[in-house]
């Protein structure tokens, strides 16, 4: 029985979500990030290891062949995938493990771990999320609007998540994180009833 448990972290770009898992590792010990594989280029400031394992297509698909992948889909144009032995590892030794990931792997990782939490991270309305978008100057006018056109589709998905945290304030966005992830832990299971048997 894994000591971990797997939290599930989707949201369209813009909503905060690298900004909350950065935050919630830091305030609670014993939980690890799970740094996917992917084929899309390095950005700058981004490190191979610890961002991502960035690799060719070509070897994607054989880690693919070789069922390395507990979930892997291709978004915008580039294949993600979510290491199989990492998160075994990481539950096994009573770590729990913090997944960014998008709606199709999100729903991938609840079929294969029925007792995983996913949680589903939104701005307070689209007009907001695209002043946010607008506001950081990473992306074109072009690509905010792919971005918004995806978003739109995503938040159809939000019926399927246990959890949405509305990212107004960022501080407020943590403390909802937070009770979510240490909640988890007081629920009870059967490991728990055997104690008292
Ligand atoms: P970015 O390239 O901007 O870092 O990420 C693009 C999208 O890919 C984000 O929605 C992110 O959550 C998603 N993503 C990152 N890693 C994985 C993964 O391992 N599996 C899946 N399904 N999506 C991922």
């Amino acid at each position: 029985m894994p000591k971990g448990h797997i939290f599930v972290l989707s949201a369209p770009s813009g909503a905060g979500k690298t900004t909350l898992y950065k935050g919630i590792i830091k305030e609670i010990p014993k939980l690890k990030y799970s740094i996917s594989h992917t084929t899309r280029p390095k950005r700058a400031g981004e490190t191979n290891g610890r961002d991502y394992f960035f690799a060719s297509v070509e070897k994607f698909k054989k880690l693919i062949k070789k069922k390395e992948f507990i979930e892997w889909a291709k978004v915008h144009d580039n294949y993600y995938g979510t290491s199989h032995s990492f998160i075994q590892k990481t539950i096994n030794s009573g770590f729990d493990v913090v997944l960014d990931i998008d709606v199709q792997g999100a729903l991938q990782m609840k079929k294969a771990y029925p007792g995983a939490v996913l949680i589903f991270i939104m701005a307070p309305s689209f007009k907001e999320l695209k002043k946010r978008l607008v506001l950081r100057k990473k992306d074109s006018r072009e690509v905010i609007k792919r971005r918004l056109c995806n978003a739109k589709k995503e938040v159809r998905y939000i019926k399927k998540y246990d959890y949405l945290i509305i990212n107004d304030k960022v501080s407020q966005a943590l403390r909802d994180l937070y009770s979510i992830i240490t909640s988890r832990h007081l629920k009870v299971s059967g490991s728990v009833i055997k104690r008292f048997d």
